[in-house]
C-alpha cells in the first residue's frame, strides 16, 4: 500500500483550522465539511490500494506486506503525534484502513480470478426471514458494500435486491433452483452455539460457500413508547433471541414471552399488537427500519456476541493464493477406534490448522456422527490436496463445501517502539542489550518438589496468556498499570487514560484491599469493579483486579479479565482451588515471607484444578533490610524462568514502598528478562487512599515508559 499525497486535502484541512469562527452552527458545518473530506481521503486511499494490488499482481508479488505496514503503522504514529493525536486512536483507526485496503486488494484478485460478468439485472440476495432481520442486516452489509471479499462470487451488479424466505431449507433451495444468485446463512454464534439447521442443509444441498462474514449482534429491548421495563407484560422473541438475553429476561419474570421464527418477525409482531406493553428483542437498525423505539441496549448476556454467516452460491469460487481462505469438508469416519484422531493428525502432519471442528447425528443412523471441519488453507495448495486425498482413505464420506475467502483480517503488528516520541533510528535513546538464558539446565526435577503441571520438564514452551487481544508471555515486554485502589470513576478514568495514553495495555485497580489495618479503606467493592470495568472498555483495555475470598471469585470472574492473588493470600489454599476452577487468567504475587518452591507449589493448586492460565509476579519479600518496603529479589526471575514455563512479572512498586525507586526497579525488571510490571501510579498521590507514597505521578510514569522502551530484553 502506498503513501497518500493531497496536498489539495491538507490545504483544504488547513483553512478549516484556521477558521476562527465563533458561531456553533458554522462550526457544525465546518466539521461537517472536514468530515467529507475525511470520507473522500479515504475513498482515494482504497483507490490507489487498488492501484497498487494491480501492479502486484502483474509482479506475483504476495498480497501482504508486513513489514511496509508495520513501518507504515510507526510512521503515521510519530506524524500523529507531532498534531497532538493519540497514538491509540491512530494505531486503531489504521487498524481498520489497512484491514480496509486489504479487502479492497482481495476483492480486485479475486474479480480478476473469477471474472466478473456484468449483468444488466441486481444480484438477487436470499436470506431467512423478513426484512431487518440480522441475515437482512448482514446482507447490507455484505452487499452494499464494493470491498467485501465474498462480492465476487456473485455476479456484481449495479444494486442488490433481498428476498426474505420463511426457512433456512426455502432459502437455500432459491440458490438451487437459480431464483436467487446467493444467499446468506448463519452457521454459528458465540453464545448460542452452533445452528443445526443450517449444518444439515449443507450437507444435503448442492450449493457451495463462497464467503464468510463474522457480524456483531447486539440485542436491544424494542418497544411501541417509552415505558418502565417494570410496567411491560408480553415480549416477542425469537428462539436465539430469548437464549442471547436469558439472564435479562429471568429479571422480569412477571413478563411473558411470546416467540417467533426471528427477531424481526418479534417487532413485526410487536408493531400489530400496538400495545404499548408489550415489547420486542432485537437490533436497533431494525428498530429504526420499522420506526419502533429502543427502550433499553445491551440486554445480551455476553456484550461479545458474533455470530457468523456463510455466503452460499450455486458455483463454486477460486481463491487466489494469495488470499487468506478457508476451506470447508464434512465428513463420516470409519467406525473404528481412533478414525477421528488419525483424520486430525493427517491435518497436523501437513501443517494445516483448523479452524473449527463441529459435529452432528445423522438422522436415522443413531449414534454415529458428521464432522464438519473448517480449516485455513487452498482447495488448490498441492498440500491440501495431497492431505485431502489422504483423508479420502480414512472417510466413509466426505464433500468439500467450499473454498472461500476468510472474513478476519490479521491486523498489522504495532511496532514495540509505536509510543515512543522519537525514532530510535534516528539515534535517539541508546540501546542496551542484555542476554538472558531461559532454560539453564534444571538441577532437579519440579516434580519431586511437589509441583508438576508449573514445571518445564512438564512443558517446555512458554505458556501465552491471550486476554482481550493482549498477549501475556510472547516475548514481549508487557506494562499492567493503574492506581492501588479504585477510588471514583473520575479517578480510574484519568488512570485508564493515562494507561493507555503512554502504552500500558492491561489497567489495575483494587477493589478488594488486604489492609495491615482493619480501620484503613477496604477497597470500594462491587461498585468499584464497575467503575474499572466500565474504564477498561472506554480505554480498549483488559482489567486486573484482586479477590480476598472463595465467595467472591465467581462474581468477579464475571467482569474482571484477570484475577490477581495478592501476596498476603498466595497460600490460601481453599481460595487458590476456587481460583483454579475459573476460566480466567491468575496472576499468583509471591508470599511475603514465601520461598521460590512454595510459590511454585502454591501455583500447582491453580493448575491442578484446572485453570491453566497462570501467571507469576515477584513484589519483594521481607528481609533484614529496611531501605525498601521489601526487598525485590530480582534473581526470582531467571530462576522462575528456568523452572516455569509461566510468564513471569515484577510489582517495582510493592517492592519499592516509594516512588523514587519505582522507575529503576522497573528498568532492572524488564533487563533480568521478566515478561511484565504491575505498577501504580495515581493523579494526586498526596490524596490516594492506599499506597499513596509509591505511587508514581503521571509525568513520572510517562517518563518511565519512555526509558524503558530504551532497554532491550
Ligand atoms: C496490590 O497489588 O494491590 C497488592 C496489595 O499487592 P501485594 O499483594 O503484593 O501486597
Ligand atoms: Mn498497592
Amino acid at each position: 500500500m502506498d503513501d497518500l499525497h493531497t496536498i489539495e486535502g491538507e490545504n483544504m484541512a488547513q483553512e478549516v483550522i484556521n477558521d476562527t469562527t465563533s458561531n456553533l452552527s458554522e462550526v457544525r458545518a465546518n466539521i461537517d465539511n472536514v468530515d467529507k473530506q475525511l470520507l473522500q481521503l479515504l475513498a482515494q486511499r482504497r483507490g490507489l490500494a487498488e492501484q497498487v494490488i494491480r501492479i502486484k499482481s502483474l509482479e506475483q508479488s504476495p498480497l501482504r506486506d508486513e513489514k511496509r505496514e508495520a513501518n507504515l503503522l510507526r510512521a503515521r504514529i510519530a506524524d500523529g503525534r507531532t498534531l497532538g493525536l493519540n497514538p491509540q486512536l491512530i494505531t486503531s483507526l489504521f487498524h481498520e484502513i489497512l484491514a480496509d485496503s486489504n479487502r479492497a486488494q482481495q476483492d480486485v484478485l479475486q474479480a480478476e480470478l473469477n471474472g466478473v460478468k456484468p449483468s444488466t439485472r441486481p444480484t438477487r440476495v436470499a436470506f431467512q426471514g423478513i426484512d431487518g432481520s440480522y441475515s437482512h442486516l448482514v446482507g447490507r452489509s455484505i452487499f452494499g458494500n464494493s470491498t467485501n471479499a465474498s462480492k465476487s462470487a456473485a455476479q456484481v451488479a449495479a444494486t442488490s435486491e433481498f428476498v426474505g424466505f420463511p426457512s433456512y431449507k426455502r432459502v437455500v433451495e432459491a440458490v438451487e433452483n437459480g431464483d436467487c444468485d446467493c444467499a446468506i446463512l448463519p452457521i454459528e454464534n458465540t453464545t448460542s452455539g452452533a445452528i443445526n439447521d443450517v449444518y444439515d442443509l449443507l450437507l444435503n444441498s448442492r450449493v457451495s460457500i463462497v464467503g464468510e462474514e463474522k457480524f456483531n449482534i447486539k440485542h436491544c429491548l424494542i418497544g411501541l413508547e417509552d415505558v418502565p421495563v417494570s410496567h411491560l407484560q408480553v415480549i416477542h422473541c425469537s428462539q436465539i433471541g430469548m437464549t442471547e438475553c436469558s439472564q435479562f429476561l429471568s429479571d422480569i419474570p412477571t413478563c411473558s414471552l411470546q416467540y417467533a421464527p426471528d427477531s424481526a418477525m418479534a417487532m413485526k409482531k410487536l408493531h400489530e399488537s400496538g400495545n404499548k406493553l408489550h415489547a420486542a428483542i432485537g437490533s436497533e437498525e431494525a428498530a429504526e427500519m420499522l420506526g419502533l423505539k429502543v427502550l433499553k441496549r445491551g440486554i445480551a448476556d455476553h456484550e461479545e456476541n458474533f455470530t457468523r454467516y456463510l455466503v452460499v452460491a450455486k458455483t463454486p469460487i477460486k481463491v487466489d493464493s494469495r488470499v487468506p481462505s478457508k476451506v470447508s469438508v464434512v465428513m463420516n469416519t470409519l467406525n473404528k477406534a481412533g478414525a477421528l484422531v488419525d483424520t486430525l493428525v493427517v491435518f497436523k502432519e501437513a501443517g494445516i490448522n483448523l479452524t473449527k471442528l463441529e459435529s452432528r447425528p445423522i438422522p436415522g443412523n443413531s449414534w454415529e456422527e458428521m464432522f464438519y471441519i473448517d480449516f485455513n488453507g487452498n482447495l488448490d495448495d498441492q498440500t491440501v490436496k495431497v492431505a485431502l486425498g489422504e483423508i479420502t482413505k480414512l472417510a466413509r464420506f466426505i464433500k468439500v463445501l467450499g473454498c472461500y475467502p476468510a472474513c478476519d483480517v490479521t491486523p498489522t503488528a504495532v511496532p514495540e517502539s509505536a509510543g515512543e516520541s522519537c525514532d530510535e533510528s534516528q539515534g535517539c535513546g541508546k540501546k542496551v542489550h542484555i542476554e538472558v538464558t531461559e532454560k539453564p539446565a534444571p538441577k532437579s526435577s519440579g516434580k519431586d518438589k511437589g509441583y508438576k503441571l508449573a514445571s518445564r520438564e512438564h512443558k517446555s514452551s512458554n505458556t501465552i496468556i491471550n486476554v482481550g487481544g493482549v498477549s501475556i508471555g510472547d516475548g514481549n515486554f508487557l506494562v499492567i498499570a493503574g492506581p492501588c485502589s479504585v477510588e471514583s470513576r473520575e479517578q480510574i478514568m484519568a488512570c485508564a487514560k493515562e494507561a493507555r495514553d503512554n502504552g500500558a495495555r492491561i489497567l489495575r485497580g483494587g477493589v478488594f484491599k488486604p489492609r495491615t489495618s482493619p480501620y484503613s479503606f477496604q477497597g470500594l467493592g462491587y461498585e468499584g469493579l464497575d467503575m474499572l470495568v466500565e474504564a477498561g472498555k472506554a480505554f480498549g483495555m483488559p482489567v486486573i483486579t484482586e479477590v480476598m475470598t472463595t465467595e467472591d471469585v465467581e462474581r468477579v470472574a464475571e467482569k474482571a479479565d484477570i484475577i490477581q492473588i495478592g501476596a498476603r493470600n498466595m497460600q490460601n489454599y481453599s481460595l487458590l482451588k476456587a481460583i483454579g476452577e475459573t476460566r480466567r487468567p491468575v496472576m499468583l504475587k509471591r508470599g511475603l515471607s514465601a520461598p521460590i518452591e512454595e510459590l511454585l507449589q502454591a501455583t500447582e493448586y491453580i493448575l491442578a484444578g484446572g485453570n491453566q492460565q497462570v501467571f507469576l509476579c515477584e513484589r519483594g519479600i521481607r528481609t533484614f533490610e529496611t531501605a525498601t518496603r521489601g526487598t525485590l529479589d530480582i534473581s526470582a526471575v531467571p530462576v522462575l524462568k528456568a523452572k516455569t514455563h509461566l510468564p513471569v512479572f515484577i510489582d517495582p512498586s510493592h517492592a519499592a514502598g516509594v516512588r523514587e525507586l519505582v522507575p529503576p526497579l522497573a528498568m532492572a525488571a524488564k533487563a533480568v528478562g521478566a515478561d511484565g510490571i504491575i505498577v501504580e501510579f495515581h493523579p494526586e498521590p498526596e490524596k490516594a487512599l492506599s499506597d499513596g507514597p509509591q505511587a508514581l505521578r503521571f509525568h513520572e510514569f510517562e517518563k518511565m515508559m519512555v526509558d524503558l522502551r530504551k532497554i532491550e530484553r
